[in-house]
Parts: structure tokens; sequence; C-alpha cells
């Protein structure tokens, strides 16, 4: 399995400057990604056919959109469609992220609808899960992941390929706050999450790849994808300049 290190950019950069940032990235890293690393980038709508063809110099590297409706087309202002997000060249897509969980109220079901229509429409997905901190305290890390999970997997469609499905786990309270979860909590987690994965799944899980997210850094990003069950990592804040995602890239 290919080791994902995937950059999410959030509401930051423009087309020309989310482009700017991906040739940089293919200029420093010779045209290809690193062996046995995809690199995937997840920018704003905006920016996703910038990107895309920016990405021609970067021989392996993939785009993701970091949201969709699950429907074909309609009376939905303000929505992007499966297609549209495949026409500007992108192939994957974020689900289930818990800024859209927490600041715009986005349900485990709904989650689970999108996840579904995505890979029904041919787009690859990254469906986030992670506690907050609440919940960690309460003693609740099992019980979320077990419903975030089992709801956002309940409209996987018939023989998809587990290559196109990644999790990733993000502690909601190390998103974004330099606060990076221990290497056991991470460790705990992901342990969790696969089996959470199987039991919903089957011997698919163990082609799932599990991300971890939440403050990865150029310093931290060896040691964390060194652990049991992590096969990637999904980045924000370090992953928007290219010197330091490279690092993470690389490490
Ligand atoms: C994220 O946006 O998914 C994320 C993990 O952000 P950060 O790396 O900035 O914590």
């Amino acid at each position: 399995m290919q080791t994902l290190i995937a950059a999410n950019w959030k509401m930051f950069k423009t087309g020309p400057e989310a482009a700017a940032t991906v040739t940089s990235l293919a200029e420093k890293l010779g045209g290809a990604c690193p062996a046995g690393r995809d690199v995937l980038v997840f920018a704003p709508f905006t920016a996703l056919e910038a990107v895309a063809r920016a990405m021609n110099a970067l021989s392996g590297a993939m785009v993701g959109a970091q949201n969709l409706y699950p429907a074909e087309e309609g009376a939905f202002t303000g929505e992007i469609s499966a297609r549209m997000i495949s026409a500007c060249g992108a192939t994957w897509v974020l689900t289930g992220h818990s800024e859209r969980r927490h600041i715009l109220g986005e349900s485990n079901a709904f989650v689970g609808q999108k996840t579904g229509f995505a890979l029904r429409h041919g787009l690859r997905v990254t469906l986030c899960v992670g506690e907050t901190l609440d919940e960690r305290e309460a003693g609740k890390l099992k019980d979320v992941l077990t419903e975030q999970l089992r709801e956002g997997l309940a409209d996987l469609p018939e023989g998809f390929s587990p290559d196109a499905l990644a999790v990733a786990y993000e502690p909601v309270w190390a998103i974004g706050t330099g606060k990076t979860a221990l290497s056991e909590d991470i460790a705990d987690a992901h342990g969790l999450v696969r089996g959470l994965l199987k039991d919903f799944l089957g011997s698919q899980a163990q082609n799932i790849r599990v991300l971890y997210g939440g403050s990865v850094k150029p310093d931290n990003a060896a040691a964390i994808l060194a652990l049991d069950n992590v096969d990637g990592v999904l980045v924000g804040g370090a992953s928007l300049q290219a010197e330091n995602f490279i690092r993470i890239v690389t490490a």
C-alpha cells in the first residue's frame, strides 16, 4: 500500500496562488512523487482546474475537492456536484471534515450520503472522523468513532474498491491548534478505526488507508508515519507552503 500524503488547503489560495504552490512542489520534487508515496491536494473549488493543470508537472500527484453535494444536479444554490468536480480534473473528495461537521452542522447521516454518492460517481473519498475534547474527556472516543464510521460507511456501493476510500482520523482538538495527539493516542485511535473498518467491511478493511490529521508538521511527520495502522497523513496549515509540505512528503 502506498503511503498517502494529503494536503487540505481549506479556504486558502486563489487559482493562480494554488497553481504556483504546486509548480514549486513539482520543481522541488524533481517532477515526481517520491517512491512509495502518493501526494494529494484538496484544493478550494475555484482552484481545482488550475491545480489539476499544474499537476501535469508532478507525476503521480492527485487533486481533490473539499466537499460535494449528493445529487446529480438541480436547485441547490451554492453547491457543487460530483460531475463538476470530475470535469475540473479532480479525482478525490473529502467528506466529514470536522469544520463541516462542527461549523456547518453536517450530520453523520449526511456525511454517509455524500461518501456513497461520491464513490458511485467515480470519485475517491477521504472520510474524516474524530472526537472533540469533551467527547474524549468523557471517555466517548470509541462510541464517537463507531457512530461516525457506521453512518459514514452506510451507503457504500456494492463492490467498491478499497483503494478508492481512505479514512482520516482527526481529533478535533488537534486540528489547527498546534496540539498534536500523543503517539500512543494516535496508535490507539488508529487501532480502533482499523477494528471498526473490519467490523463494518470485513477483509477489505486492511486495504483501506487510515490517515492521521491534526497539527502534522515537518518535525513530527516521520514519527507519526512510523506508527502502526498509520498509512498516511492529512495536513492543513503545514501544507500551505511548498517548503514545509515537501518536508512532510519526504519525511
Ligand atoms: C485539517 O485541516 O484536516 C488539519 C489536519 O489541519 P491542521 O494540520 O492545520 O491541524
